[in-house]
């Protein structure tokens, strides 16, 4: 198993990184400036200004760039139905071993 892993999962087989409301966001960036994890691109000449690009380097349940959004335009996704999914799949990974 590799060493990216959440409760043992693979983190690419877990659904968990912002979501960005393009009806909301301002393009102030400071979502950007906040997290050092690389999640987020700046596309200077594009219509959507940012976008979710490494959403595998988000760290699984942290929700802190959206404190830092004052518009309110990023959401994640629910924290419960993400555990029981994780959960799915570890249980499945057992049984294939
Ligand atoms: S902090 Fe919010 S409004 Fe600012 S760029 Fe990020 S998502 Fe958009
Ligand atoms: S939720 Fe945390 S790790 Fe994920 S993009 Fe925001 S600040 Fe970065």
């Amino acid at each position: 198993m590799g060493e990216n892993t959440f409760m043992g999962v693979p983190r690419d087989k877990i659904d968990w990184s912002p979501r960005i409301d393009y009806n909301k966001c301002d393009y102030c960036m400071e979502c950007v400036d906040f997290c050092p994890h690389n999640v987020f691109e700046v596309r200077e000449n594009e219509e959507k200004k940012l976008i979710v690009k490494n959403p595998n380097n988000c760290v699984v349940f942290c929700r802190a760039c959206g404190k830092t959004c004052g518009p309110d335009a990023l959401s994640f996704p629910n924290k419960s139905e993400t555990t029981k999914a994780i959960k799915v799949i570890r249980k499945e990974m057992k049984e294939n071993e």
